[in-house]
């Protein structure tokens, strides 16, 4: 039996430029969301050779939002979903050791990248950059660190062009495949290519991925303890934030803790994004 985990976001999928797309159009989008998942887990069972699909396991984390848009009656039959929110372990909820590999799927560059699709680190309203043992980090370094805790490598990678240029400078290390969905021209705005050819190269980069496991044995590795310093987006959030007792206030907007490991900095992440998800 082989185990796969997806982590499925909203903003890297092809077809949507805009949060106000999903407003707008939230079953289209919804839609889209879905047939790129299947997609994914369609090219899993095409290329896991020697396994039926019923030897293959998929866990679907419908990561965006409040978790709700993957429409589950037309998912990939051997998909489990996760749904639903609020959660511990927000994107990668049920991450153990027991998984041969992470996809990471229609994920976006971290907040203040330039002309990035939607660019932005858990909450816009909340998070202005994070800092991991002194590194600027966004979404795929938080959910692929989750992973690497429990020796789980990156097998695959997509989003829009600007978010594949950054993560880019893992791709060596990592040993992941990626795919681009679309070409980011601004924060909501992209160029798109139709969805089936965006859907082929899911599998091209699939197979190869599965293929030549270029990923065997490499995790994203943090030391520990992990030193994090986050940035709100106003002062009122770290006035919020700074409550929980643990967290120390090192700036106007800034707090800072130690955690002894992953797992304990996802949850401290997720509980600071959503205290300050609201400041009325
Ligand atoms: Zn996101």
């Amino acid at each position: 039996m082989k185990k796969y985990y997806i982590c499925c976001d909203m903003e890297g999928i092809a077809g949507v430029s805009s949060f106000k797309e999903m407003e707008i159009q939230p079953a289209a989008v919804s839609k889209m969301m879905t047939a790129e998942v299947n997609a994914l887990c369609d090219a899993i069972n095409r290329n896991s050779r020697g396994e039926t699909s019923r030897d293959v396991d998929i866990l679907v984390a419908d990561s965006h939002s409040t978790g709700m848009n993957i429409v589950h009656s037309e998912l990939c039959e051997n998909a489990r979903l996760i749904r639903g929110f609020p959660r511990a372990y927000y994107m990668a909820p049920g991450m153990d050791p027991s998984f041969d590999a992470f996809f990471v799927a229609g994920h976006h560059a971290r907040a203040g990248t330039p002309e990035a699709g939607m660019d932005h680190t858990f909450s816009g309203s909340a998070i202005f950059s994070v800092e991991l043992n002194g590194r600027e980090v966004g979404e795929f370094e938080i959910n692929a660190g989750l992973a690497g805790h429990y020796k789980v490598p990156v097998a695959y990678v997509s989003g829009d062009d600007k978010f594949i240029e950054q993560v880019s400078v893992y791709k060596e290390q990592l040993g992941f495949e990626t795919v681009v969905t679309k070409h980011a021209i601004a924060r909501y705005s992209s160029v798109h290519r139709h969805p089936k050819r965006v859907f082929a190269d899911i599998n091209a980069a699939v197979e190869k991925t599965l293929e030549e496991k270029k990923w065997a044995g490499k995790f994203m590795a943090f030391e520990y303890p992990l030193k994090a310093r986050i940035t709100l987006t106003n002062t009122v959030k770290t006035d919020m934030a700074a409550l929980i007792p643990v967290l120390k206030r090192t700036g106007g907007r800034e707090i800072s803790f130690e955690a002894p490991d992953f797992p304990y900095f996802y949850n401290m992440f997720c509980a600071i994004t959503l205290i300050c998800w609201n400041d009325k």
